[in-house]
């Protein structure tokens, strides 16, 4: 389960935009119980209407039945006394008389009697007593009608005393509720005829015209056995046969069940009806609810459960965006001032309001990025330090690395760049350069005698004398090797050069360092002089020898003295 979660909050949902994430919930959370409640709202209120027609529907057919069965019983029971009156029973013996007057007599006396009982009826709009073959006893009538009303006499079914009620149509098609009774002779029971009372459809729609349970209902009477209708509240339903409502209610009574049934009318259009049949007739009252009408209210309960759906989801999508924009909008500023950083800007300061996480994000990036900062200046200075102090050992060791640790001249390395670099300017400057060897005399006996350290100090004071002798700036005094030492002098001819020799030679002898293993009873040296004008084939080599092969000549000479160099002996 931890595992599952982890996959859903880390691997999948971690791959989409904070934002989208926040919008996507939004509009869940908000969405989903809105729609789960309007599709439960839908569905009971749908039911519910269903039920409450059901209900009502059936309460008020029953009703209505009832009261039709009051209607009907009342007239029957008038027609009752009628028929079975003194007078009425008189007037049909008389007509039946074989004596003229008082056949007429009786005849008229008919007409009188159903002009008195139901003259003052508006509602009824027939009324005649048929003779024993069912023809109207009265002359007035015109043939035509009589003929009507002797069809539907005698098609109908044998009444055995009860009356008959069924619907005529006259040719004019107006339709009228009958009934039939037939009236016997109450001395033999013998059939005297037939009262005939034509009603107004009108008189039983007044029954429920007032009553109306709404969702676009109607109420009928309609014959049981085909669904003709019988009597309805509005004329335009007409008396077309509902089959469909006929079958099921059949069919519902067949099997014994509740007096509601839904049924498809001709156009196929679902419809609800109760059905309450009226006793002693073929009628029923039936309600008709259409299924559609019925939904109306529901589908504007849901419609509106819709609009206010719509609206939540476009709150929630603005409220989500509004929130996700706070949150993703700063975290990308983060993201875009922490990438700055890469490149070593850590003064890079990150806006910020609020007092939220990415708030305090924000200040600790920026307290950071100081920090940093502070941290880089430091080690600049740090490392610019170091380069200073660097740089001044390195300018000390190169000193170092020039200098000859004992007399704190030039060293041979110094002396060799030195040299190379004097050659070539001499080449350029087309000027005379002069290099002189200085060896000290019998200073193998000079160590032996007065010891190696003391060597040391006369090397020290020959250095020094060479230091003062050579003070031009392009004058150069280096320690050759060993007790021997050399001089590189500058723009100078032969002749300046053995002066400078000569100089340093004298200077030397004049330090007086007593050398008792010599023959000159002190420190002395000798030097060989080369003063040449150089040209591009000559070499440092060159020049040291020649130098080189001067100095032995002062050797071989006798020593304590200067030798210059033949030219000759370059080559040499
Ligand atoms: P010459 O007159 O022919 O030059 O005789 P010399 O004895 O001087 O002979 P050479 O030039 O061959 O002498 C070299 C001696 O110099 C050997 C060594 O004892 C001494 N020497 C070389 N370098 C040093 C040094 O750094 N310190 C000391 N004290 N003596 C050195
Ligand atoms: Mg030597
Ligand atoms: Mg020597």
């Amino acid at each position: 389960m931890r595992k599952m979660l982890d996959l859903l909050s880390l691997k999948l949902l971690r791959r989409i935009e904070i934002r989208y994430r926040l919008i996507n919930s939004f509009l869940l959370v908000s969405m989903l119980p809105l729609v789960i409640a309007g599709i439960v709202a839908y569905r009971e209120s749908s039911s519910a209407s269903q039920e409450k027609v059901r209900i009502f529907a059936a309460e008020l057919v029953k009703q209505v039945a009832q009261n039709m069965l009051q209607q009907i019983e009342k007239i029957e029971s008038s027609s009752e006394e009628l028929a079975m009156s003194e007078r009425m029973q008189n007037a049909l013996a008389g007509y039946y008389s074989k004596n003229p007057a008082e056949r007429a007599a009786g005849h008229g006396e008919i007409i009188r009697l159903l002009l008195e009982n139901y003259g003052s009826f508006e509602y009824v709009n027939q009324k005649y007593v048929l003779d024993r073959r069912h023809r109207i006893m009265d002359p007035q009538v015109f043939a035509q009608l009589g003929d009507g009303v002797a069809r539907f006499a005698e098609d109908a079914p044998d009444m055995k005393g009860r009356p008959y009620w069924d619907v005529y149509s006259t040719a004019a098609g107006q339709n009228s509720v009958v009934m039939l009774r037939d009236i016997l002779f109450k001395s033999n029971n013998r059939v005297a005829g037939t009262l005939f009372v034509g009603l107004r459809p009108l008189h039983f729609s007044r029954i429920f015209e007032s009553v109306n349970l709404g969702y676009g209902s109607r109420m009928l009477v309609i014959d049981a056995r085909d669904g003709h209708v019988i009597v309805s509240a509005n004329a335009a339903d007409g008396n077309a046969p509902e089959s469909g409502l006929v079958v099921a209610v059949a069919r519902n009574v067949a099997e014994g069940r509740d007096n509601f049934v839904s049924y498809r009318d001709g156009d196929n259009k679902q419809q609800l009806a109760a059905f309450a049949p009226v006793p002693h007739t073929n009628w029923m009252v039936v309600n008709i609810t259409p299924l559609n009408a019925l939904n109306t209210e529901v589908r504007s309960i849901r419609n509106k459960i819709i609009a206010i759906g719509v609206l939540c989801f476009i709150l929630a999508l603005v409220l989500s965006f509004i929130i996700a924009r706070s949150i993703s909008l700063p975290l990308k500023q983060l993201v875009g001032v922490m990438k700055a950083t890469r490149t070593g800007n850590y003064l890079i300061r990150m806006d910020y309001e609020g007092r939220d996480e990415i708030a305090v994000l924000s200040q600790r990036f920026n307290e950071m990025a100081s920090k940093v900062h502070q941290h880089n200046e430091r080690l600049e200075e740090l490392v610019a330090e170091r380069t200073r102090e660097l740089e001044q050992a390195n300018h000390q060791l190169e000193a170092l690395s020039a200098t000859d640790s004992l007399t704190g001249i030039a060293n041979r390395r110094r002396f060799d760049e030195a040299l190379g670099g004097e050659l070539r300017r001499a080449v350029r400057s087309q000027k005379p350069l002069a290099l002189m060897m200085l060896d000290v005399d019998y200073f193998k006996n000079y160590n032996d005698r007065y010891g190696h350290l003391a060597g040391d100090d006369c090397l020290r004071a020959i250095a020094r004398v060479l230091r003062t002798s050579s003070r031009r700036a392009t004058d150069l005094a280096a320690r050759y090797g060993g007790e021997e030492f050399a001089v590189i002098v500058a723009e100078s001819d032969s002749a300046n050069a053995m002066q400078l020799a000569e100089n340093i030679r004298n200077a030397v002898a004049a330090l007086q360092i007593a050398h008792e293993d010599s023959p000159f009873g002190c420190v002395t040296c000798s030097i060989g002089v080369t003063a040449v004008q150089v040209d591009e084939d000559m070499s440092t080599d060159t020049l040291l020898r020649l130098a080189d092969v001067a100095l032995y000549q002062a050797k071989a000479l006798g020593r304590n003295r200067v030798a210059l160099s033949d030219p000759a002996g370059a080559t040499g």
